[in-house]
């Protein structure tokens, strides 16, 4: 067989530069499709137009009635429904699949590209995130079932943080037992705290390595961090997601000895412990709700209880604001982002009114300015920049994902 030169007639060779970014829950399987050689919002610096993005969509009630009866039939699903906008997994075009992974443990510290290997150690770490490593797992085994040939890539919730010092990391425990049982901080949220500080040195014309940024990711989770020159230096989840703010569900910190007195002095056992601090408490746990729209609302028509809520939620973000202003020193930045930090002006105001001392100035018209874009809200002399920076976890998995398999 003779070669044929190229001719202008024939197609370039298809460059692959798709990346399918997978993020299954234990019922959900959450999916985005998208192209790293168009615009992103990255690249655009904060433009709205974002051409990266071909699809995105959410399987959900996996395993219950009326859903899907597996995971593999999700993927299926999420096949099917690419397929019929002409964005198969089949296509020459994509070119990885990026999934995300909660927890990496102390193996784990970058993106990594999967194989049996890997596979068996996620499993491993699974005591360490019972419920979201199983889940994980299973959304890669489906994937590389249905396309054993493409490169599969995992990116860590943990891997961000794990560059912490030694001495924001360890819990001061007995340090034999520590290390047995892989109890230390590991932080969560990794990939929003590195795709936010890195987007807020853009929007400060700067090089990530040349800011200290606060993040402060407020979601129905919410986790903060503190960054030196690109580097997570502290953060507030732990060993588990339940350190740090008030959340949605979740306490926070707690004193540790509020286990051991329930259980004592109630009765409880650990799983009904684990339940209280997980699922009943942060703000759902004082006030019966968790949306931080409803407790505003509730506010405005005088609900103390909605009231308490707030300020206890707002009370904890302050001290942590502060307390990695001690950590960081030199305070670039202030980074709000996800579903409550991008929206509630009332949260970031509370969090941040009077640090004037701290050279943290809020703007309260540029903070009451809703938009979709990165933006600064706070005042032109303050020497801290406070930022609402929109999260984009699934193109942080897709970037981090291309780039460990682009040609
Ligand atoms: P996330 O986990 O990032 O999707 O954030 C979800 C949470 O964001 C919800 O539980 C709400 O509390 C909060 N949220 C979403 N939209 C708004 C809004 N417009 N104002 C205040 N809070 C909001």
């Amino acid at each position: 067989m003779s070669t044929v030169p190229f001719t202008k007639e024939e197609p370039d060779p298809v460059t692959a530069t798709r990346v399918l970014v997978l993020n299954s829950g234990s019922s959900s399987l959450k999916y985005q499709l998208l192209d790293m050689a168009r615009p992103s919002p990255t690249t655009l610096n904060g433009a709205e137009t974002d051409s990266s993005r071909l699809a995105s969509g959410i399987v959900e009630r996996i395993g219950e009635a009326g859903g899907v009866a597996d995971h593999s039939a999700a993927l299926k699903q999420v096949a099917d429904e690419l397929s019929s906008q002409g964005l198969g997994l089949d296509s020459p075009e994509l070119a990885a699949v990026g999934h995300r992974v909660v927890h990496g443990g102390t193996r784990f510290t970058e993106p990594t590209l999967i194989t049996d290997e890997v596979v068996s150690e996620i499993e491993k770490l699974v005591p360490l995130a019972p419920l979201h490593n199983p889940a994980n797992v299973t959304g890669i085994k489906v994937a590389r079932e249905l396309r054993p040939d493409l490169p599969q890539v995992a990116v860590f919730d943990t891997a961000f943080h794990s560059g912490m010092p030694e001495a924001a990391a360890r819990y001061a425990i007995d340090r034999a037992t520590a290390d047995r049982y892989g109890v230390r901080r590991y932080g969560f949220h990794g990939t929003s705290h590195a795709y936010v500080s890195r987007a807020t040195a853009a929007l400060l014309g700067k090089e990530p390595s040349e800011v200290n940024v606060i993040v402060l990711h407020l979601g129905n989770g919410a986790s903060a961090s503190a960054v030196r020159g690109g580097v997570c230096v502290d953060t507030s989840m732990g060993l588990t997601p339940l350190e740090g703010l008030v959340m949605g569900t979740r306490s926070g910190d707690i004193d540790p000895a509020v286990v051991f007195h329930l259980a004592r002095v109630a009765g409880l056992g650990v799983d009904d412990i684990d339940n209280l601090l997980n699922k009943r408490s942060g703000l759902v746990g004082l006030c019966g709700d968790n949306d931080m729209r409803e407790i505003g609302r509730r506010i405005a028509e005088d609900d103390a209880d909605a009231q308490l809520a707030f300020d206890v939620y707002v009370h904890r973000l302050r001290k942590y604001v502060g307390a990695y202003s001690a950590v960081l020193g030199r305070v670039d930045a202030i980074a709000f982002t996800a579903g409550v930090g991008e929206n509630s002006a009332a949260v970031r105001e509370a969090a941040l009114i009077g640090l004037e001392p701290l050279g943290i100035e809020i703007d309260a018209v540029r903070n009451a300015v809703r938009g979709s874009a990165a933006r600064l809200v706070s005042t032109r002399t303050s020497r801290v920049a406070v930022a609402v920076v929109p999260t984009d976890e699934e193109l942080e998995i897709a970037q981090q994902a291309y780039s460990l398999v682009r040609p």
